[in-house]
């Protein structure tokens, strides 16, 4: 299992647009294996190609309500309401949590590694949450943006680190 180093705030691939993926290849499914590891390892629920270095749009989720599954090409096709998210975290923004404004409602459809169209529909839940900040990551945003201020950022002393992020 190859494990690849989590790219952290101040490294530009995280502030780029990812390319769509034009075919889902072996390579592919290699990428998606080494961000499987790379989350895990790094105690993630959630991890997008560019936190990886690599500028694909491509996420991978873990959380508890759901088998961990890959999203390729996600887009969000609407998105409803305004709610602030408690204590979100980054896997590229280590020691910090935050309280961001998030969408209430998604609708998000991607491809699966098998290249078969996959819809998701959450509501005011983790999935929600964790599905619009990988879509983020991929169009070169992070949950800091969508802090009302920057200030609001609150660090962690480094025995809180265990907590999941993304
Ligand atoms: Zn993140």
């Amino acid at each position: 299992m190859i494990v690849r180093p989590i790219r952290y705030l101040g490294d530009p691939v995280l502030r780029k647009k990812a390319k769509q993926v034009e075919l889902i290849n072996d390579d592919i499914h290699v990428l998606v294996e080494s961000m499987f590891s790379s989350m895990n390892k790094a105690q993630g629920v959630g991890l997008a190609a560019p936190q990886v270095g690599v500028n694909l749009a491509i996420a991978v989720i873990d959380i508890p309500t759901h088998e961990p599954f890959t999203i390729i090409n996600p887009v969000i096709t609407k998105s409803n309401g305004m709610r602030i998210v408690e204590n979100e975290g980054c896997l590229s923004v280590p020691g910090y949590r935050g309280n961001p404004e998030r969408s209430i409602e998604v609708f998000v459809e991607a491809r699966d590694v098998n290249n078969k169209k996959i819809k998701f529909h959450a509501q005011d839940n983790l999935l929600a949450q964790v599905l619009e900040h990988e879509i983020d990551h991929l169009q070169g945003s992070l949950y800091i943006d969508r802090l009302k201020d920057i200030n609001e950022l609150v660090k962690l002393n480094s025995l809180d680190w265990n907590d999941p992020e993304e």
